[in-house]
């Protein structure tokens, strides 16, 4: 389990993240929504120990991820609103990069499956910076999916995805479901964020303002009630 204690962020004296408290279970779609600056991105930056808390924690089997943080990160696949991709590089030579940081075992046929899933195969030799938006989203899910990662961290994915991208990443995103991997999904699209997750968490001003497995609200109720605690916040 991975338990998310008291986690506290200030920037430039303000909070970003108020001590947030979150439970996430292993093989668990945990859905994030809420209003802009709620501290959603924050959050995920923290748990993909890209950012450091200003106090808190977070657990994983009773470890801080902040004592070994470059093991706990070889089990995180992430696609966050930068791609962490080099504009210079080819996209297999991206994904070649990538492979042997995580000492993938036959990497070029690895990156070259990967290619073609994500409908990049007729571009693989071209380099990143002529990609459109989408096509660099697309290689970054391939990117983000090339370790086969315990734990995937979804920052807005589907952020110029066209349709056919969008619903390649929700395959691959049940695909990583089925196989009980454990997924933090941070959406603006209610529908979509409550049909995939096993739990939903709410953030409101740096803090959990509801947490809820999906089976104990329909979504209609949950719908309700997002608009509820988004008006009470008073913003955005
Ligand atoms: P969300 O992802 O929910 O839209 P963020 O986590 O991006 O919210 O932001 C939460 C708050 O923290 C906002 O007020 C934002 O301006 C602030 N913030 C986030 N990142 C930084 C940063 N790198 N420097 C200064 N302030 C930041």
């Amino acid at each position: 389990m991975i338990k998310v204690q008291q986690l506290t962020k200030i920037y430039n004296k303000q909070f970003a993240l108020r001590g947030l408290d979150l439970e996430i279970n292993y093989g668990q779609c945990l859905c994030i929504l809420g209003p802009n600056g709620a501290g959603k991105s924050t959050f995920i930056r923290i748990l993909a120990t890209l950012s450091r808390p200003n106090r808190g924690d977070i657990l994983v089997d009773g470890t801080s991820v902040f004592a070994a943080p470059a093991a706990f990160r070889r089990k995180l696949g992430l696609i966050a609103h930068a791609t962490f991709l080099y504009p210079e590089l080819t996209a297999r030579e991206n994904l070649i990069f990538y492979a042997a940081l995580y000492q993938i075992a036959n990497p070029d046929t690895r990156v070259d499956d990967l290619l073609k899933t994500v409908g990049l195969a007729h571009r693989s030799d071209d380099r990143v910076r002529t990609f459109s938006r989408g096509m660099q989203q697309r290689l970054a899910i391939a990117r983000a999916i090339l370790n086969e990662p315990e734990i995937l961290l979804l920052d807005e994915p589907y952020t110029g995805l066209d349709q056919s991208a969008s619903q390649l990443l929700t395959d691959r995103i049940v695909e990583l479901k089925t196989a009980k991997r454990t997924i933090v999904l941070i959406t603006h699209n209610i529908q979509q964020g409550y049909q995939l997750a096993d739990k939903i968490a709410i953030f409101r001003e740096g803090r959990v303002a509801l947490e809820c497995d999906t089976g104990a609200m329909s979504e209609l109720e949950f719908q309700q009630k997002y608009n509820e605690i988004v008006t009470a916040g008073g913003k955005n």
